[in-house]
């Protein structure tokens, strides 16, 4: 997979759940999530996907490969980094 990297909204256009190849509604039904999944991970703009539902604190719905329980883990992960890196900068 090549990812592709564009600016504001743009990507949202270029995702495979906007392709018309796939029932959009699958994305927002917690008992298919497993294959919107699958679906995710063959899309272009995956990453970016995941770093808008991350930073808009999406709550619903498979975004970017990612299920709202998985996102949770990861928003949390990410904060603990942050967190340590500033730690570390005030304290040496
Ligand atoms: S990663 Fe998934 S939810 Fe995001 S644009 Fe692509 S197909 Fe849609």
């Amino acid at each position: 997979m090549v990812a592709i990297m564009v600016s504001g909204r743009e990507w949202m256009r270029r995702g495979l759940c906007a392709s018309g190849a796939y029932d959009p509604d699958m994305f927002f039904d917690a008992l298919r999530e497993e294959l919107a999944c699958r679906v995710c991970d063959k899309c272009p703009v995956r990453d970016r996907c995941l770093q808008h539902a991350v930073e808009e604190h999406e709550s619903y719905g498979v975004w970017g490969g990612k299920t709202p329980a998985e996102r949770v883990v990861l928003t949390r992960r990410w904060r603990m980094v942050q967190e340590g890196r500033t730690r570390r900068a005030h304290h040496g």
